[in-house]
């Protein structure tokens, strides 16, 4: 990878590497984690990201990774000793930015910023790399943008004028959570006061300007290090996939930083995070209600089985859905059957009967053994056999 002509700033670059390990830019956000941190290889900030146009080499970085907050989980929090800070004009990430797409080694920017001079201040740096990178580098494609706590809402006008995605990052489901994670953010006039403000911008331009807007909106939250549950997160989720046409809410497990107050907690699994999406898809894609996930007593999704798989043994192992009758949406309940499985079934049925697995396997629906003990196929339940995999 040699590109460099301006040493200095590539340098910088590499140094700063991953910096945006645990902030997903794009729609498959467990597959961005996956590759390695290189100390001082350029390859480090660069991931694959899933975009709405394909998958793409993304630069993902940072216009300072100096912060004055003090998160109680991020390597970046001030005062946090080790830290090899770097910042870099607009100028420099943008230019930077062309050249590395320029030499085809990425498609695509996801922005974010360590807070230095206050919020507004530091999303005008964002801003104005932003405006040089459309504006003069006459750059199309993907580009993803951090709104920084605090910003004003023609701040966010503009960048959402500016990007296709941008975060507002709500790190916890409540402003109690937030306090004992990140003790000098304020959750509802810095955190969910932009939010409404970009849900707003979205909703007006699609009324009165459609196409003027093209950035969605979503969040992040930091799960498990403070006590939060996941019926505390999916209801957040829910309210702001309903409210405020949340393209996505992301989940990022909490993992312990060396040098930070919360160094000795421990790591939130894997399977956490990812029984959260899930849960999160089903709320969003599935419009099932919060009501609807089967929670355990204290408030978290069981982490053994996929919850749309809990459900069913809760509510279909004695009531199976009829294949030939149900509706769009009591098919959906059914585990291995999604919206576009459940359209090629109704499609179907106008033309056929249903009468065994092999014609739900034509249809799409995958691993049709899963979703057997919850079916009626011609008015009878389909002999089946047991998977020992959920
Ligand atoms: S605002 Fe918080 S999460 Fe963001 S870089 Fe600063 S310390 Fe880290």
């Amino acid at each position: 990878m040699n590109i460099r002509s301006s040493p200095d700033v590539f340098d910088k670059l590499a140094l700063i590497g991953d910096a945006n390990h645990y902030e997903p830019a794009g729609d498959r956000p467990q597959s961005e984690r996956s590759h390695t941190w290189r100390p001082d290889d350029l390859r480090s900030c660069i991931s694959h990201v899933t975009t709405p146009t394909g998958k793409k080499p993304v630069l993902k970085s940072m216009s300072t990774s100096a912060c004055e907050k003090n998160c109680n989980y991020c390597p970046f929090r001030a005062g946090r000793a080790g830290m090899n800070r770097v910042s870099f004009t607009p100028d420099e990430m943008a230019l930077a930015f062309d050249r590395l797409q320029r030499a085809g080694l990425v498609d695509g920017i996801f922005l974010s910023s360590g807070v230095v001079g206050g919020g507004i201040r530091t999303q005008d740096r964002i801003i104005d790399t932003l405006e040089i990178i459309r504006n003069k580098c006459h750059y199309q494609g993907y580009v993803h943008a951090k709104i920084m706590p605090g910003a004003e809402e023609d701040q966010i006008l503009r960048a959402m004028q500016l990007a296709d995605r941008v975060s507002v990052n709500l790190e916890a489901p409540t402003a109690r959570r937030l306090e004992a994670l990140a003790p000098r953010k304020d959750f509802d006039g810095e955190l969910f006061r932009p939010m409404e403000w970009a849900a707003q911008i979205r909703q007006r331009a699609q009324a009165e300007m459609p196409g003027a807007i093209r950035a969605s909106l979503v969040t992040q939250f930091v799960v498990g290090a403070v006590g939060d549950t996941d019926l505390e997160l999916l209801s957040l989720s829910d309210r702001l996939y309903r409210q405020m046409g949340l393209a996505r809410a992301y989940y990022s497990r909490f993992n312990p930083i060396p040098d930070t107050p919360f160094e000795n907690l421990p790591a939130v699994s894997a399977r956490r995070e990812f029984r959260l999406y899930q849960a999160s898809f089903l709320l969003r894609d599935y419009l099932w209600d919060v009501e609807d996930l089967p929670f355990e007593g204290e408030g978290n999704l069981r982490l053994d089985v996929d919850p749309k798989r809990a459900w069913a043994d809760l509510h279909l192992l004695h009531q199976p859905v009829d294949m030939m009758s149900a509706s769009r949406q009591a098919l959906m309940r059914v585990p291995g059957i999604g919206p576009k499985t459940a359209d090629a079934i109704i499609r179907a049925r106008r033309e056929t009967r249903l009468k065994d697995l092999a014609q739900l396997r034509a249809l799409g629906v995958r691993g049709v053994e899963r979703c057997a003990p919850y079916i009626l196929l011609d008015g009878r339940r389909p002999a089946f056999q047991m998977s020992l995999f959920d």
